[in-house]
């Protein structure tokens, strides 16, 4: 598949109501977007295709929804205060901040100077004062994950759920990171989100399930719509291993900018559960109560009974943002037609399209074709597949055309022939339906309109 342009995606999105730079009216935030009517459906369709496949369809797996102000104990046993953090770099010459791993050769990306200051670390959490007084103590975090929210309900899911290993926790939500160098639109922002699982193991068998996780987190992206060729395993270098993982592998698609990760699969092993079971322990202490033999079991699972352990963990993450940015770069299409015209076109899964039909009266004042278009419009809509669109600008090649783009796999037109109004009898009580991909026009009896969608999706 040809490489993609980021702006023709970029103003597609803004043109179309899909997404807008955050504030725009003021100049814009730097790293935050809104998502609009059309991208606010496709990135809810998103999500909830990650969680019928990874919650739903499995016995294995249950749903979380933590906070996003998290303590700062929390990220202290983490280990996010101390290590979660870039090396920034500033350029002597034009003043441009970078992350030092992001640069080529050193140069600056500017100016392609190598006058760089040394590089300096930089916590990428953000903080936030807790309650009426701003003191030095009084300061929580903004998550920059959403996995610590699994890992401290760990015993809360263990003791109302009674899961056995292997099993998982899964959550989607918000993570706020300070980046340093926002870019490439919803690639690298500075608030977005994740759809994580935490999927906890027995020792030992942990490499078995990262496998696993990896084939099928591989297998759900292609369900999605990307195309195979776009999408290539990378497993990452020891040296650049996050402090918490033995392993990762990442999922790459090829973004506009290139090859770059979509989802990574980490072998975390028992670090998260290990050192928040160490800051109970650390708590006893200070509350002066002797530490006994069982604190260390807190986060543990017992195994058989008597004998406690701290599972291994695989976390499947995904980025949200980007998994949307995935989907809308893969969809985009410009098509040459008959006649020198051309078209854009949306090539989108139907079960993730903003608008799933769009019913088109051919005549906006004709009571009877409006009154045809608003009852099929009903009966569509009570089928739950989400937003089905009225269209009634009386212009139907425009009608397509605005469907294509957006990504409507279906258009339906409501005309004379649908009310009984013309000699072309064999043609009553049907529609056109218009298919996105084929432009394939079929005229669908009502009676059986219910069925032909149904199928279609
Ligand atoms: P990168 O190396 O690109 O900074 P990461 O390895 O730090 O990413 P993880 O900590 O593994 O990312 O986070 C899991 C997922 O969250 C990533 O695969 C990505 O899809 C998403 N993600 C991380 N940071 C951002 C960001 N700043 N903007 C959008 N999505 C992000």
């Amino acid at each position: 598949m040809a490489a993609k342009n980021l702006e023709e995606i970029v103003s597609l999105c803004k043109r179309k109501g899909f997404i807008f730079q955050s504030g725009e009216i003021y100049g814009g935030l730097q790293g935050v977007y809104d998502y609009g009517p059309l991208g606010v459906e496709l990135k809810n369709n998103l999500k909830a295709a990650w969680w019928k496949s990874n919650v739903y369809e499995r016995d294995d797996v249950y749903g979380l929804d933590a906070a996003i102000l998290t303590q700062k104990k929390i990220f202290f046993y983490s280990g996010h205060e101390n290590t979660f953090a870039d090396l920034m770099v500033d350029c002597r010459k034009c003043k441009k901040r970078w992350r030092l791993d992001h640069l080529v050769e050193g140069k600056c990306e500017n100016c392609g100077s190598k006058d760089l200051t040394d590089p300096r670390s930089f916590n990428m959490m953000f903080k936030t004062n807790i309650g009426p007084v701003a003191d030095k103590d009084s300061y929580a975090y903004l998550r920059p994950e959403t996995a610590q929210g699994i890992f401290t309900n760990f015993k809360n899911v263990m003791d109302s759920m009674a899961p056995k290993l292997p099993f998982g926790i899964a959550q989607i939500g918000k993570a706020f990171r300070n980046e340093i160098t926002p870019r490439n639109f919803i690639f690298r922002v500075r608030e977005f989100e994740q759809m994580e699982i935490e999927f906890f193991v027995k020792p030992g068998e942990d490499e078995k399930w990262q496998e696993y996780w990896v084939e099928q987190r591989l297998e759900w992206w292609k369900a999605q719509g990307l195309s195979p060729e776009c999408l290539k395993l990378f497993k990452q270098p020891q040296e650049e291993l996050a402090h918490y993982a033995k392993a990762t592998s990442d999922i790459l698609y090829q973004f506009p900018h290139g090859f770059e990760e979509l989802e990574g699969i980490a072998n975390r092993t028992d670090y998260d559960l290990g050192s928040h079971t160490q800051g109970q322990s650390d708590l006893k202490i200070s509350a002066n109560v002797a530490a006994n033999k069982d604190s260390v079991a807190k986060l543990s699972v017992q195994d058989p009974p008597g004998q406690y352990f701290l599972p291994y963990v695989i976390e499947p993450s995904a980025g949200l943002d980007r998994g949307v940015l995935a989907v809308l770069t893969d969809a985009y299409t410009e098509e040459k037609l008959a006649g020198n015209k051309e078209r854009i076109v949306l090539k989108i899964k139907p079960h993730l399209s903003p608008v799933k039909v769009a019913i088109i009266p051919l005549k906006r004042n004709e009571s009877a074709i409006v009154e045809k278009a608003q009852a099929i419009k009903k009966s569509i809509q009570s089928l739950g597949l989400g937003r089905i669109a009225y269209e009634d600008t009386g212009n139907i090649g425009k009608s397509y055309r605005r469907h294509d783009e957006i990504g409507t796999p279906l258009c339906m037109t409501v005309d004379f022939d649908t009310v009984g109004k013309s000699d072309n009898t064999a043609n009553h009580d049907t529609v056109t339906v218009r298919d996105r991909d084929s432009m394939q026009q079929t005229r669908v009896n009502i009676s059986s309109l219910i069925d032909y969608i149904k199928e279609h999706f």
